[in-house]
């Protein structure tokens, strides 16, 4: 039964989330909430990993905290149901990454892909901070700490969670069955798995500017999208043109649903025929960007207007964080005990221990 679902995920506060965020994982968020058929579901700002890689910069980090409160509410995220919570104010988490340091080795997190990639992408490689580095065992702790068993999340967290599994495994091989298993839980759609940047770009990221925000306005959105990166071989509208690495078509795989083709484009059935159309040439790159706009738009346009309303509140996000915090560090509180008592590192609660002592001391 799924009602022993425990979902958790979380975001790094180094700016406004995007439509990669929203199609790989933040929509499946919503979508989770709403079924309801789940024990318990966190979501988190993840400030404290943000810092991680951006420690010169952490103003940068504070601001955009409650721009990502903000997008979470604007998506549809509900405080009555999900508990919403900022990573730095729950200290338990330091303590079993502190443990779980242990567990892991140099090499097993060098060989981790995200690590490797990630340092890549932040020209890292001769200078690596140690935060950095062991961010997979903090995000192992985030995890733990909830006993999520389920993290939506998207292509890329792949090897987190795996290395997070291992931790867990390790634990309770050696200290007995304390931890929860995770699993990732992949979008269903494979153009969602990893949505690429407005350039062409393997992955839409923050750190790479080539993003399309959710809190951005109607026009913005349409600039971004009419300048996409398409087809480079496809100059004139007659050429045949290639779907495979063209932008426009993936986030059309994201996005579009059957029913966007009567009120939009009523010319073609399906994406399948417009596809088709584009390879044989004679379908131009702006038809195709502004039938995509058209669909953007109708996705945004709800969720920049209920950002509108909670920003008129801002002190109301605060609140509702802050109890999400409290929340949140019960439940972190009660793994924490756990984990000391497997561990048997619970000296001042552990009677038995102390007697045991006592015994030793008084037979000398
Ligand atoms: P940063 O560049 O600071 O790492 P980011 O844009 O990669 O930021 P994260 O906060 O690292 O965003 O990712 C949050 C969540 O969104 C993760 O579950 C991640 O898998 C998912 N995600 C991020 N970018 C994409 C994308 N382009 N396509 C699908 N999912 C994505
Ligand atoms: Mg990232």
């Amino acid at each position: 039964m799924s009602k022993e679902k425990v979902i958790l995920t979380g975001d790094r506060p180094t700016g406004c989330l995007h439509i990669g965020h929203y199609v790989g994982s933040l929509r499946r968020r919503v979508e989770l909430q709403n079924a309801g058929d789940y024990r318990q579901m966190f979501v988190f700002i993840a400030d404290a990993q943000a810092l991680t890689d951006n420690m010169d910069n952490p103003e940068k980090v504070r601001q955009n905290v409650v721009e990502v409160a903000l997008d979470y509410l604007a998506c549809g995220l509900d405080p009555s149901r999900v508990t919403l919570f900022i990573q730095s104010q729950i200290p338990e988490l330091c303590e079993l990454s502190f443990y779980y340091m242990d567990l892991v080795t140099v090499s097993r997190l060098q060989r981790n892909p995200t690590v490797k990639t990630e340092i890549q992408m932040r020209g890292f490689e001769s200078s690596i901070p140690v935060g950095f580095f062991t961010y997979p065992v903090s995000q192992a702790a985030d995890i733990t700490a909830f006993r999520a068993t389920t993290v939506p999340a998207g292509e890329d967290q792949k090897p987190m969670i795996e290395q997070a599994t291992e931790i867990v495994r390790r634990f309770n091989y050696i200290y007995g069955e304390t931890l929860v298993e995770p699993a990732i839980l992949l979008p269903d759609n494979a153009a969602c798995l990893r949505l690429p940047g407005t350039d062409g770009k393997a992955k839409m990221s923050k750190s790479l500017g080539n993003c399309i925000y959710l809190s951005e306005s109607a026009d913005e959105v349409q600039k971004k999208v009419m300048s996409m990166y398409t087809d480079p071989t496809h100059i004139h509208v007659q050429d045949p043109g290639h779907i495979e690495g063209n932008t426009v078509f993936t986030y059309l795989d994201a996005f579009c649903r059957p029913e966007h083709f009567e009120r939009y484009l009523p010319d073609y059935p399906n994406l399948d025929e417009l596809k088709a159309h584009y390879r044989r040439g004679g379908l131009g790159d702006m038809k195709v960007k502004r039938f995509l706009n058209a669909i953007l738009q109708e996705e945004l346009e709800p969720i920049r207007q209920r950002r509108r309303e909670f920003q008129k509140d801002i002190p109301a996000v605060y609140d509702m964080l802050r109890r999400g915090c409290e929340e949140a560090r019960n439940v972190a509180a009660s793994t924490l005990d756990d984990v000391r008592r497997a561990m048997k590192i619970n000296y001042f609660d552990d009677a038995e221990l102390i007697a045991e002592q006592a015994r030793r001391f008084a037979e000398r």
